[in-house]
């Protein structure tokens, strides 16, 4: 954050005004503080990824393969192929700009590159020189013709501009609401990723987790025993605020359900009281109900970097999560807060490892209730499930004891627009929090901002593109922060929640971030427990002292 400028002086350098040259003509300059570190050899080598080396972007040579043209050639073939989508995206834009103001990075750099519809022409003009009839004809006439058709062809510089682009764009889909046509850019970066991929060109902050989470299991490379210490060490706090001693199962054969959630949660704060807060809801379910939840320190990563990488490699650290129900005879498997989990789960899993009809289509042993918009993956949103069970009258909830927090939502980007998910989590807040507050309605729901971290952008080093990106989010939280005093801006996102704290130290730190299911700890009374005084982050609880303290 050093090299940050204060956040008045950040404001006053976005400049929205356009560039005096056309965006063919103005050279890409890859700048520190917005670019990522290259991956390293050792993460590529370990899941087979082709052009392993030692590189920089900011290098003159990127030590390419030498027929990449070539390969990406083959590859862009190949895939025009295989994603249909992509090529109507090529093919349907009229440039009418509806997008252009939308992105979260083009508001917060006013850079025209980051205009959702120049992030499609970059991989665009490429297609139109090489794909189209017209393409091939005008290309008879010289460049100058190709050029007024928009088209060009796959230089260095053209490949050294899509890797610094791609690498800007959250794939948060929040253009596509707006596009007339559906044009879904996220799916444009997908592709040029993928692209990339093919000739050793990705971030290592992308690259580490899944070669991580190829290794063992989840994205920060957490070993099983490291992971059980963890929920462990969670026990013991959980005793110290509520005096009930929660006892999580690890991979029980048998169990009625499988639990998956990222790993962040597991071992970064504020993720960490999400995770507490599941273990006590878990922990309720089964005194109360006799229900069995299991976790599982093999399928210890709901998240999937995969995605941002190629579909094949989405797919390869999917797997685990149906071996795994498979291995242990579950029922369902209820999966945690997650961004792009959900993205994975809800439009890929079944048809790239399922099906899984060796598990149950997910029915509440508590309530009854049918899941039925999970009746192909077999996969539960923990919000849908605990929604229902409040719904029922199945928890004991007291929400006075989040008085101290006066809370906003933010609808992280894959759970609202991905899968629709916008109703469950605030049924569930305004159930377990008295004093709850929307952002406007163009910042939220579908046209929800992204958190600008997502994606695998979530590196240290591009800090400036970081507070670009959520500069708009978190622009919304301002608003309800003066007009209500909202002091909690809650999310159902592991990647919200490692990205927030950093973005609101800078730009409003006045708020704190939290996941959802730390609110339902809050207010979840456990069967046996003590007089609470403390929240799980051990903040006293106003009005709830202990006496010896008053
Ligand atoms: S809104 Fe759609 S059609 Fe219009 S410029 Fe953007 S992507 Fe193209
Ligand atoms: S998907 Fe999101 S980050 Fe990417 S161009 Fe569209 S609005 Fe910007």
């Amino acid at each position: 954050m050093s090299e940050l400028p204060s956040p008045d002086e950040f404001l006053s350098k976005i400049d929205h005004k356009p560039s005096p040259t056309g965006w063919m003509d103005t050279p890409v300059e890859i700048r520190r503080g917005i670019a990522c570190h290259a991956a390293k050899p050792d993460r590529l080598e370990y899941v087979g990824f082709p052009n392993p080396r030692d590189w920089s972007c900011f290098d003159e040579d990127w030590q390419l393969p030498e027929n990449w043209q070539e390969i990406l050639h083959k590859g862009f073939k190949e895939r025009l192929d295989r994603f249909r989508s992509v090529k109507i995206f090529m093919d349907i834009c009229v440039r009418c700009g509806a997008c252009a103001d939308k992105c979260h990075f083009f508001i917060g750099s006013g850079d025209p590159k980051n205009m959702p519809v120049v992030r499609a022409e970059l991989l665009r003009s490429v297609y139109r020189n090489d794909f189209t009839t017209a393409g091939n004809i005008l290309g008879l006439f010289g460049k100058k013709a190709k050029k007024a058709y928009g088209a060009r062809e796959l230089t260095l510089e053209v490949l050294k501009e899509w890797w610094y682009y791609f690498f800007q764009c959250t794939e948060c889909r929040r253009c596509s609401v707006f596009c007339p046509y559906g044009i879904d850019t996220a799916e444009i970066t997908i592709f040029g990723r993928e692209l990339l991929n093919l000739i050793g060109l990705n971030i290592d902050w992308i690259a580490a987790p899944v070669a991580f989470c190829y290794r063992t299991g989840n994205h920060l490379g957490i070993q099983p025993h490291a992971y059980k210490d963890m929920i462990d060490f969670f026990t013991d706090e959980i005793e110290e605020v509520c005096g009930v001693r929660v006892k999580p199962h690890f991979m029980k054969k048998k169990a009625d359900i499988l639990f998956i959630t990222p790993s962040g949660d597991v071992f970064a704060d504020p993720g960490t009281f999400t995770c507490m807060g599941y273990m006590m809801l878990f922990h309720f379910l089964q005194e109360k109900y006799g229900l069995e939840i299991t976790w599982s320190t093999y399928a210890s990563e709901g998240g999937n970097f995969g995605f941002f990488t190629s579909h094949e490699m989405m797919k390869r650290l999917n797997a685990k999560m149906y071996a795994e129900a498979k291995r242990l005879g579950v029922k369902w498997i209820l999966g945690g807060e997650c961004g792009h989990m959900w993205r994975v789960v809800h439009q890929y899993m079944d048809t790239m490892n399922g099906p899984a009809d060796f598990l149950e289509e997910p029915v509440s042993p508590i309530t009854g209730t049918k899941f039925e918009n999970a009746r192909s993956t077999k996969m539960v949103h923990i919000c849908e499930f605990v929604a229902d069970l409040i719904k029922h009258g199945k928890l004991d909830l007291d929400p006075s004891r989040n008085d101290h927090l006066k809370v906003t939502f933010h609808d992280s980007c894959n759970p609202a627009r991905g899968m629709g998910l916008l109703e469950e989590p605030r049924y569930v807040i305004k159930n377990v929090c008295n004093h709850f507050y929307e952002m406007p309605a163009n910042t939220i729901r579908e046209q929800t901002f992204c958190c600008g971290s997502g994606a695998g952008l979530n590196a240290g080093e591009n800090m400036e593109l970081r507070m670009q990106g959520a500069l708009p989010r978190l622009n919304a939280v301002k608003y309800v922060h003066e007009k209500h005093g909202v002091n909690m801006l809650s999310c159902i996102c592991a990647i919200d929640r490692a990205a927030f704290p950093t973005a609101l130290e800078y730009w409003l730190p006045e708020v704190d971030n939290c996941g959802v299911h730390e609110l339902v700890a809050n207010a979840l009374i456990l069967p046996g427990e003590k007089k609470r005084t403390v929240d799980l982050r051990n903040e006293p609880l106003p009005g709830m002292e202990d006496e010896d303290d008053e």
